[in-house]
């Protein structure tokens, strides 16, 4: 099958939910190493709430991530509630009235997040944020299935570009948002931004490939 249902994927946002949650120790360590220490702890706050309301509800693809938008748009600090907000909200924008989601489709919702992104915060590849692990995932998702490769392909080519990008941050220098006070010192390390976003991917392109193999 080359498409899933909107209807009946609801599940895969609270799956991106208790990766986060899971990974809330670790987020915020690597934050404490060139921030404040406070991302996994915002971002386990934020997904935890909205995976609260979503549970038991069986929502459409494109309510559920409207709803994780919300939550982390009004109820959490740091960066990230404003930035992970409109990327998930732009994500259930280009989703909302899609019946069945097929590779344009998700293309389409890939990169309205990114621009959503953009809108607000302005970073490019290479400053050393989230747009290091989403641009080239992005980037590697269009080029398969311009490709000809299957949606499945294509989300493991997502999968794993975003994963090179988050670790490519390793040797960039911060050039927006907080750790840039740190200038030179903040290369050597992992971004806090970069990783929680190629789990956030990880987890949606999981879920995708699940229900194209279901
Ligand atoms: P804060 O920096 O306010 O403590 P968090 O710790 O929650 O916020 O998030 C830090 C992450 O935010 C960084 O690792 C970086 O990836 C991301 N970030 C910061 N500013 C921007 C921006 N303008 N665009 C994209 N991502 C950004
Ligand atoms: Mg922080």
């Amino acid at each position: 099958m080359q498409s899933f249902s909107n209807v009946a994927s609801g599940d895969i946002a609270l799956s991106i939910a208790a990766r986060i949650v899971e990974n809330r120790a670790y987020l915020s360590d690597i934050d404490g190493l060139i921030g404040d220490g406070d991302h996994g702890v915002n971002m386990a706050k934020g997904f935890s709430l909205a995976a609260d309301r979503l549970r038991g509800q069986a929502q459409p693809l494109a309510a559920s991530l409207a709803a994780i938008g919300d939550v982390l748009m009004n109820e959490i600090g740091g960066s990230m509630g404003p930035l992970y907000g409109v990327m998930f909200s732009g994500f259930a924008e280009a989703l909302d009235g899609v019946e069945e989601i097929d590779a344009a489709a998700f293309e389409r919702m890939l990169g309205r997040g990114m621009e959503e992104v953009q809108s607000i915060g302005d970073a490019k590849v290479g400053d050393k944020t989230l747009i290091d692990a989403y641009a080239p995932a992005l980037q590697a998702f269009s080029a398969a299935t311009a490709n000809g490769e299957s949606f499945a392909n294509a989300l493991d080519a997502l999968i794993a570009a975003a994963e090179k990008g988050r670790d490519s941050t390793i040797d960039l220098v911060a050039r927006v948002g907080r750790a840039s006070r740190l200038g030179e010192r903040s290369r050597g390390v992992l971004d806090p931004g970069a990783t929680s976003c190629a789990i956030i991917l990880r987890a949606l392109a999981e879920g995708a490939k699940a229900k194209l193999a279901g």
